[in-house]
């Protein structure tokens, strides 16, 4: 009998924490793991990544957001006085947030001066990058501080009781732009795809279309993880995908993106999603036809083989896909650097 005790009790010690992290290590851990930047540290650390080089990167506040009156921070980095900018948004969604430590990653690679990465000073001389790591700084800080895994919307009291229902509040901030909006059917105040009253009824949206009034944005990218996994590991192109020159020119830089990235657990590479796209009023069909920007949305974080969509990986593979996004984003701003030479 003491034998079986002492069996069980090594079972416990020594064998059992091992199962449970090799599950975690292929699955969602939520609270997030510690290498998730959280809302509380977020202003800290955009400090701390424009110290790197502070003449290249101001941290910047473009507004704030609709019930909380949080910032909207922004970092500028490159030539201030560059008639084109790139544009990367980390979030738009609450529970999405490996596009936040993606931003990050990539304003500190950026900035890691290194001379001898000569398309990296060309694009920091002839662009202004515009990084912002998120949007939603309302879900982001209910997503990170562990409150709920699933928070989508901003917190907008969309239903004017005066209290913050976490799971029913908010505007869906991807359904909000003014292009579209009319024909997106969500009208239905507790879905997580509520499009707001009106176009541009969230001062999130109002921000980002006035930094895009602004600047002259040769190029924007939006930065997302959906929780279904059903989009995901792919690239999706401003909807009625046309043969207009500048569809085309999306098109080669999303193709440029995918073909960089290798799927987090399955075998191949993102793709570009090549089927029709939702006539919504989301980001990329906003910028690509208000603005004549190229814009794309990239669906980060991969289902795993027993078919779970993962989005909320433990920091070793968080840290991974962190780096496949950030090289395929300067892959991209390479490709850039070359057509602007010519
Ligand atoms: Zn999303």
């Amino acid at each position: 009998m003491q034998t079986i005790d002492a069996l069980q009790i090594m079972f416990l010690v020594m064998v059992l924490p091992c199962l449970v992290s090799c599950v975690q290590a292929k699955g969602n851990v939520y609270p997030l793991d510690s290498k998730y930047v959280k809302a509380e540290e977020l202003n800290a650390e955009l400090d701390k990544i424009t110290q790197l080089n502070p003449e290249l990167a101001e941290k910047r506040i473009i507004g704030f957001s609709s019930a909380e009156n949080l910032p909207i921070y922004a970092l500028q980095i490159g030539n201030k006085n560059a008639s084109a900018a790139i544009l990367v948004i980390g979030q738009h969604h609450g529970e999405e947030v490996i596009g936040v430590n993606v931003s990050l990653a990539l304003a500190e690679k950026l900035l890691k001066n290194n001379p001898k990465e000569e398309n990296q000073s060309y694009l920091l001389e002839n662009y202004q990058v515009w990084i912002i790591p998120t949007l939603n700084p309302e879900g982001f800080r209910i997503v990170s501080s562990g409150m709920l895994r699933t928070k989508r919307k901003n917190n907008r009291d969309t239903n004017n009781n005066h209290k913050l229902d976490l799971r029913t509040d908010g505007v869906d901030l991807n359904r909000n732009y003014p292009m579209f909006w009319d024909m997106d059917p969500e009208t239905e105040i507790n879905s997580p795809y509520y499009k707001g009253s009106e176009p541009a009824s969230e001062s999130e949206i109002k921000a980002i279309i006035a930094l895009a009034q602004q600047h002259n944005f040769a190029l924007a990218i939006f930065l997302h993880s959906s929780i279904s996994g059903v989009y995901s590991e792919k690239i999706y192109l401003p909807a009625r995908g046309n043969g207009s020159e500048l569809f085309q020119n999306t098109y080669i830089l999303a193709t440029i993106y995918a073909k960089e990235v290798k799927k987090d657990y399955l075998k191949g590479t993102y793709e570009v999603y090549e089927g029709p796209t939702s006539e919504v009023g989301n980001a990329r069909n906003f910028f690509f036809y208000r603005m004549r920007t190229p814009a794309f949305l990239v669906e980060i974080g991969g289902n795993n083989k027993r078919g779970q969509s993962v989005i909320h990986p433990s920091n070793a593979m968080l840290e991974k896909i962190v780096n496949k996004n950030v090289k395929a984003l300067l892959k991209v701003f390479e490709e850039m650097n070359k057509a602007s030479k010519k």
